[in-house]
């Protein structure tokens, strides 16, 4: 079996194996584009202009930034990238990444979507899980008024009952097609709404297995300890603890409010902290596997190394079915396919939805893949390194 190492995650040949070479050449241009903080800057606040002004520029990012980082605007359109990932023992989550929209009839919308997102993954091995996002189904201002204990009025009570239900419904459907289901995490100031509802869905539905999974942002210096204090109350009461870990998407607003209303950061001080809440959260969970399964969410080359080292040193096989790899699609190839070709659970979050309503999505992975942040740099080395090894060849 091929030893992993940090290295590995150098395998461009592997990495691209998908991608046609217009294909590569095409990504990196975009990412040239995004690496350039400002004409990035530009760019986004101009595409978002046209798109509202209704000026025809959507085949333009649809042929660009889309294409790159989606799926497709249906599920039935995600089914070919599907097909492609799944031939290299790549999983794909469809993630139906519409944002910002903020009513009743918008919720439910989203929830039937995600129904059929259900339906689609069930008996299906290439589609590992299913994910909603907390916004999509129900307001943030009802969940940050939860959170305060601000009494509700009777129609806030009764929007937070449909919340509850379609919280209900779709881990009913997900428990009963026998599919995972992620919750993802976003705002600090409404998590813990979400948190006490999906632990009794828990409570009801991981019974036997893992099927809903909380998320927790290891950038908050509390995430540990909520992961401690999660892990007991799910041995106590007799239930399998669902832990999806990213390291979180949203630290400069969340850092910004905490100025703004005078509390403490909730987001650990540094990098090198969040990177060891992150590091900690993965030996804590391997170490208690008998009763949490992992759901690691990480470009992180460091960190999906050490968590293949934590396996091997527990004992774990590579296909351990309690634990995946999972990175965004458009984004650290070479991370998600040396794992699978490795014999590693790996599989990619696949957002699709209509042009116009991922753009909020969009416009948080041009802002994570500036050069600031860096990822965008280690993109361009690799489709370089490509680029000039298919050159070489020809
Ligand atoms: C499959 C998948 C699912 C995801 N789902 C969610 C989700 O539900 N909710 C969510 O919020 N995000 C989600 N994300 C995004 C994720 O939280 C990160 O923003 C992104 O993956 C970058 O972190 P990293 O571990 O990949 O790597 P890295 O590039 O090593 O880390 C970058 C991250 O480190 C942290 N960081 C950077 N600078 C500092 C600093 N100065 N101080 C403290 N911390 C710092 C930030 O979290 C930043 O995003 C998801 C990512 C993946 C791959």
């Amino acid at each position: 079996m091929k030893e992993i190492s940090i290295e590995s995650f150098d395998n461009s040949k592997l990495a691209f194996a998908t991608k046609t070479s217009w294909q590569l050449k095409k990504a990196y241009y975009l990412f040239k584009i995004v690496n350039n903080n400002g004409i990035a800057r530009i760019a986004t606040f101009s595409a978002n202009l046209a798109l509202k002004l209704h000026l025809p520029i959507k085949g333009i990012i649809r042929s660009t930034v889309f294409e790159h980082f989606c799926g497709g605007e249906t599920i039935d359109d995600c089914k070919s990238t599907s097909d492609i990932m799944g031939r290299f023992k790549v999983g794909s989550i469809l993630d139906y990444s519409v944002e910002g929209k903020d009513s009743e009839e918008a919720f439910d919308q989203v929830m039937a979507e995600t129904l059929r997102t259900i339906e689609n993954a069930k008996g299906n091995s290439s589609v590992p899980y299913c994910v909603f996002k907390p916004t999509g189904l129900g307001s943030a201002r009802l969940m940050e008024k939860i959170q305060l204990k601000i009494e509700l009025t009777e129609q806030e009570e009764l929007l937070f009952t449909r919340l509850k239900e379609r919280y209900n419904t779709l881990c009913n459907a997900a428990f009963k097609g026998n599919v995972r289901l992620l919750i993802d995490a976003e705002d600090s100031w409404y998590q813990d709404t979400i948190d006490e509802l999906v632990y009794l869905l828990m409570e009801k539905y991981n019974k036997e297995r893992a099927i809903v999974f909380n998320t927790y942002q290891m950038y908050r210096w509390q995430s540990l300890e909520n992961i401690k204090k999660a892990h007991k109350q799910a041995t106590e009461r007799g239930y399998i603890l669902g832990a999806k870990l990213v390291r979180g998407a949203y630290m400069e607003a969340e850092r910004q409010r905490a100025l703004d209303h005078e509390y403490k950061d909730p987001i650990c001080i540094d990098k090198a902290a969040t990177d060891k809440s992150y590091n900690d959260g993965l030996s804590y969970i391997i170490e208690h596997i008998e009763h949490i399964e992992l759901f690691n969410g990480s470009h992180n080359e460091y960190s999906n190394f050490y968590l293949t080292q934590l396996m091997l040193n527990a004992g774990l096989s590579r296909d351990d079915p309690r634990v995946f790899f999972v990175q965004l699609y458009g984004m650290s190839d070479n991370i998600t396919y040396v794992l699978a070709d490795a014999g590693y659970n790996a599989a990619k979050y696949l957002p699709y939805g209509p042009v116009k309503y991922v753009m909020p999505y969009l416009i948080r992975r041009a802002e994570e893949n500036t050069s600031v942040e860096g990822q965008s740099s280690r993109e361009l080395v690799m489709l370089a390194k490509e680029m000039k090894r298919r050159k070489n060849q020809d």
